[in-house]
């Protein structure tokens, strides 16, 4: 048998394995991405786009066709618990955007597509990167050794990669293989989902992202409209526990429940895809065996009270990206690789456990999270949320898991603060600056010829921009939002991540950053 060599291969094509492929064929590294359905997804699934997703898909170029791919992107989101759509409203969770304004935090919006549009989107960047990507193409089999993974295909190729990402989904096989186990609650709920279309007429806004929670008698469930016009999303939970199955499920009861839903009774809905799903909660031990990764819900699943499995499935796919490829260009050590874990899990921890704690609050009352984390603040999980790891030089540590993001501090290990600036001219963002190598923001001159000195003698893309010269600063917000006197610097990581800062001039920069960058990237 043949075998084909690439550097990375990724098992799915979802939104993990899509952005880890896109993310990895733009920095030069050879990839290779097989996904066992014929195409991409039909389901608008995780609908929805935070800041930061945003942020990293600026850095890909396709932030604009994501919104261009939604209409209801600029409009909003309002979420309602409800017995119908035509009924009595319990409570109204979210009346529009107002409350999850973070333009003060970012220059990039919000996104409210669905997975159905957006997976097209990665899918096309990744290959014009020069990723291939095979559909119709399951992974059958894996073994990996000291220097690589050899896998076998459905289509009877054999494939040698120095590194797998199981971006599987939450039933990962991969996973299994590697006997990594998951801790959590697991299993809170099942549901049928339905992908429908019909004439609801003036039942849900248009142009907003319409969410319903629907306790009704009849069923506990969910309707949604989506990016295509007269298309919606509506789910009702089943109970295995009391025998049922999703077969007890046809077509003319999900229509019936769909009428009741609406207050429709004479609707004729066509119905285009129904699926079983499990809400549940689990987190991976470990995100990395050896040289296989796991990304998205190979690695968590959450419920997605919150909107955030898909997020943070496109953040761990980013990851990975910028820290195989210095790896595998030679930038950075192999220990940079275990910082994925460090860095990734006690996010998606976070993630879970505040998913929960929507769901208790929005359908699922009865849920004991006793032995369940505390919540986090969304909107701080969302840009404010901090990394630890050996490839942060963290300051101080006053164990709180995330920051306000409207009140950034700079410090390491925290997103770099968004600056409204000014670059030829053209209003910008600080974020505008980032996510193409390793960028050095100095509030003085000092630095532009040590990070020269260093890029030059460690092969590490470094760009130094100074403050009033490289880019102008209208507001005079930098050097505060960043902890800066004159003389100081900030150091991001490719991700946009601060990894080590000077508030002032320190002597001898150019060693001390050759130092500080050797051990951030593990060398
Ligand atoms: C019905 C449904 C509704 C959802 N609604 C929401 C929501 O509203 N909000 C939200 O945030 N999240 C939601 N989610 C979850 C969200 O879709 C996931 O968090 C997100 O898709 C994770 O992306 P992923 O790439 O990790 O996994 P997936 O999108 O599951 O992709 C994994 C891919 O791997 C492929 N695969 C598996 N094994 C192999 C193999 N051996 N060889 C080749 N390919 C393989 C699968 O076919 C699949 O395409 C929903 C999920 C479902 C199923």
């Amino acid at each position: 048998m043949s075998e084909e060599q690439t550097d990375v291969l990724i098992t799915g094509a979802g939104l993990a394995g899509l952005t880890a492929g896109m993310f990895l064929a733009q920095q030069g590294v050879s990839v290779l991405v097989v996904e066992r359905h014929p195409g991409t997804s039909l389901h608008p699934r995780a609908s929805g786009q935070t800041p930061r997703t945003m942020e990293l898909y600026r850095w890909a170029g396709i932030d604009g066709e994501v919104l261009g791919v939604s209409k209801r992107a600029s409009q909003g989101l309002r979420i309602t618990i409800a017995s119908s759509l035509g009924g009595q409203v319990f409570h109204r969770i979210l009346e529009d955007m107002s409350e999850l304004d973070l333009s003060a935090a970012t220059g990039v919006p919000w996104g409210m597509a669905g997975q159905d549009v957006v997976e097209p989107i990665l899918l096309a960047r990744a290959q014009k990167f020069g990723a291939q990507v095979r559909f119709s193409t399951t992974l059958v089999s894996f073994e990996q050794d000291d220097d690589g993974v050899t896998a076998e295909l459905s289509d009877g190729r054999r494939i040698r990669a120095k590194y797998l990402v199981a971006a599987d989904g939450g039933r990962s096989g991969i996973r299994e293989q590697l006997g990594i186990p998951v801790d959590g609650i697991g299993a809170i709920g099942h549901s049928i989902g339905v992908v429908f279309e019909a004439d609801l007429g003036d039942r849900l806004t248009p142009d907003v992202t319409d969410l319903y929670y629907l306790q009704n008698p009849r069923f506990t469930g969910a309707l949604v409209n989506t990016d295509v016009p007269g298309r919606y999303v509506f789910a009702t939970d089943y109970h295995p526990e009391r025998g049922e199955t999703a077969d007890d499920y046809p077509h003319e009861r999900l229509v019936e429940l769909i009428r009741v839903a609406t207050d429709l009774p004479e609707l004729e809905p066509e119905i285009r895809w129904t699926g079983a799903w499990e809400m549940a909660a689990r987190v991976a031990r470990r995100f990395r065996s050896g040289r296989v990764f796991l990304a998205g819900d190979a690695a968590k699943v959450t419920p997605p009270t919150g909107g955030m499995g898909g997020n943070t499935a496109v953040g761990d796919g980013h990851d990975l990206a910028w820290k195989l490829a210095a790896v595998l260009r030679g930038e950075a050590g192999p220990g940079l690789l275990d910082t994925y874990d460090a860095e990734r899990r006690p996010i998606a921890q976070l993630v879970v456990n505040t998913s929960l704690h929507n769901a208790k609050q929005r359908m699922a009352p009865e849920l004991d999270l006793s032995g369940v984390g505390e919540p986090v603040d969304q909107t701080a999980l969302t840009l404010g949320f901090r990394y630890r790891s050996t490839a942060v030089r963290t300051e101080d540590d006053d164990a709180r898991p995330t920051e306000n993001p409207n009140q950034p501090s700079g410090r390491p290990g925290f997103r770099a603060p968004h600056v409204p600036i000014v670059v030829d001219g053209v209003p910008k963002s600080t974020v505008d600056l980032l996510g193409r190598g390793w960028v050095l923001l100095a509030n003085g001159p000092q630095w532009t010829s040590a990070a020269r000195e260093v890029s030059a003698s460690t092969g590490v893309p470094l760009t130094c921009l100074e403050v009033g010269t490289d880019f102008g600063d209208p507001e005079a917000l930098f050097a505060a939002r960043y902890g800066l006197e004159p003389g100081g610097m900030s150091l991001i990581r490719p991700d946009g991540i601060v990894a080590w800062r000077t508030t002032g001039p320190i002597e001898d920069p150019a060693g001390r950053l050759w130092d500080v960058l050797g051990d951030l990237l593990s060398r």
